[in-house]
């Protein structure tokens, strides 16, 4: 874990909710209210570090801000975040990346020229066991060949990754993490958490938070599985009510999948225990592949945000008098394309608004 809190003496105080206001010296560091503009490090907080926050992160502090990227869990990724074997990794979250348009499309190349993705091609089958298999195909899927979290980590570029620092509230201009440190003083805190999350993070922001009310995530439950024989694939796209998805992982050993539940499903076993998962998972997938012997379950993970519907269909909301502004695909809209683009727009409208912001 990196150093929980930001540089900067004097910035976070513990346990004082109220002290929301600037820190520093009246004067010192900031720049006085004459010069401000010219002398000025904008400062961003960026609660989350999946692309949406990352790539934000790493825009503004291109552009010479001052960032800090706060996230719960152990590095950075989000739902683009890995589980690490002996053997190598496996991805239970997002297993593609795809592009529909430029910018995010050059990227994608880019990135598989440097060797960090592959095309999704061929080796693609829809169907069942029971009834047939046929060839399917996946346009401008790309699957990562090092561990996705990399590539979100590579996003962040010179901001400081926080992680397991759980922010508990935002306030204008400042955030409180779930130890009772505030941070203050900062130019803009940008929240990109999946909109169910965030909500709870937006009592002081009404304004913000009513236009997430109408958001709603829906579920997958993603499993690591081995299985012997079954079709000669990579992915498998199934036709049926209870698992959406095989994807044979290139890092752990060719025989294992990650396999992804449809919502129905991890609707139904939203409350369940992890085992009874497993268990009806592994016996559906017996049936779908025509297996005569049982399958390996070696991880579970039920993602309970994991793609939104209804979004609000912006690329980014915010609250400008307050300070704060929302991304991520809660509010751009489902995948990895457009959270990626919401924390690119936030960005350029942050760096054109410099001058107002640092006024
Ligand atoms: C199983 C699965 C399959 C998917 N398949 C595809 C696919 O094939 N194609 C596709 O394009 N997309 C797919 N997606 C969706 C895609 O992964 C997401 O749209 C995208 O990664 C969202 O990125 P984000 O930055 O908006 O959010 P996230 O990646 O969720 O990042 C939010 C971050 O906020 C952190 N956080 C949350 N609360 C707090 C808090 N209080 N304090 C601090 N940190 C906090 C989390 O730890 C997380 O790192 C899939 C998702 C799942 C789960």
């Amino acid at each position: 874990m990196t150093k929980s809190h930001p540089q900067g003496a004097g910035r976070g105080s513990k346990a004082d909710k109220s002290a929301t206001t600037s820190l520093h010296p009246q004067g010192a560091g900031r720049g006085s209210k004459a010069d401000k503009s010219a002398t000025t490090t904008l400062r961003a907080a960026i609660v989350g570090a999946g692309i949406a926050g990352a790539h934000c992160a790493g825009q503004l502090a291109a552009a010479g801000w001052e960032v800090d990227v706060f996230d719960k869990a152990r590095g950075a990724g989000g739902r683009l975040s890995t589980r690490r074997l002996g053997q190598g990794w496996a991805t239970l979250g997002s297993p593609f990346i795809s592009a529909q348009r430029d910018p995010f499309r050059s990227v994608l190349r880019d990135w598989a020229r440097k060797g960090w993705l592959e095309p999704v091609r061929g080796d693609v089958l829809q169907g069942r066991a029971t009834v047939s298999w046929a060839q399917a195909q996946m346009q401008n899927h790309y699957r990562p060949t090092i561990e996705p979290s990399q590539l979100v980590r590579q996003l962040l570029g010179d901001a400081r990754l926080h992680t397991g620092a759980r922010v508990a509230a935002i306030q204008p201009r400042a955030i409180v993490l779930e130890d009772g440190h505030v941070f203050n003083d900062f130019d803009c805190v940008i929240c990109s958490v999946p909109t169910p999350q965030a909500i709870p993070l937006l009592a002081e922001l009404p304004r913000l938070r009513e236009r997430l009310a109408d958001v709603r995530y829906r579920p997958i439950w993603s499993f690591l599985m081995r299985w012997e024989g079954g079709p000669a694939a990579n992915v498998i796209k199934f036709d049926d009510e209870l698992l959406n998805l095989a994807v044979r992982q290139t890092s752990g050993g060719s025989d294992l999948w990650a396999v992804h539940s449809t919502h129905e499903f991890a609707e139904a076993y939203l409350e369940a225990s992890t085992e009874e998962a497993c268990t009806r998972a592994a016996s559906a997938l017996l049936g779908l592949l025509g297996l005569p012997w049982p399958v390996d379950v070696e991880a579970a993970h039920l993602w309970r945000y994991a793609l939104p519907e209804n979004p609000v269909g912006s690329f980014w909301l915010s609250d400008r008098e307050n300070r704060v502004a929302l991304i991520g695909d809660g509010i751009a809209g489902a995948g990895v394309e457009r959270a990626w683009e919401s924390g690119l727009r936030l960005a350029q409208a942050l760096v054109q608004s410099s001058e107002e912001l640092a006024a």
